[in-house]
């Protein structure tokens, strides 16, 4: 896994983007974590190490992986980003109860793609897959 940050590392600083200790915190933290945390879970969990960090300098950095192409940023309407390091082509699974996400391995879906490029003309770039239900501990506590 360090190497995968390294080479985060490496991959900013060819696009001129200076690396802080709370730069490489924040990237480390989201590259070694499968939860999808937002901003602020980032910034909870680095706080104590890091006591001038703020959540927009958490947010700022966020924008900027984002941007560089390291880091996803998924959305689910008003409610905050949450971030993912795993740029391979993956599903969630989503929690409607908690927000928990989980990575689940499946070919992408392109048969959607190709019948929306088909029945609209459209040049088709992509697609979002969101499934959703309740995660095994809350669907213990609805039950
Ligand atoms: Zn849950
Ligand atoms: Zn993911």
């Amino acid at each position: 896994m360090e190497s995968k940050v390294e080479h985060a590392v490496d991959q900013l600083k060819s696009g001129g983007i200076r690396m802080t200790p709370q730069r490489y915190a924040i990237l480390h933290y989201l590259m070694e974590s499968y939860s999808h945390p937002t901003a602020d879970d980032i910034f909870r969990a680095l706080s104590p190490q890091y006591p001038s960090l703020s959540v927009a300098t958490v947010y700022n950095n966020l924008k900027l992986f984002v941007d560089a192409g390291l880091v996803r940023e998924l959305t689910y309407g008003d409610d905050s980003s949450r971030f993912d390091a795993d740029m391979s082509d993956h599903y969630h699974v989503t929690c409607t109860s908690c927000g928990t996400i989980v990575d689940i391995d499946h070919p992408p879906v392109m048969e959607v793609e190709r019948t929306a490029a088909a029945m609209t003309g459209f040049s088709v770039l992509g697609h979002r897959l969101e499934i959703y239900g309740l995660c095994p501990t809350c669907k213990g506590m609805h039950s």
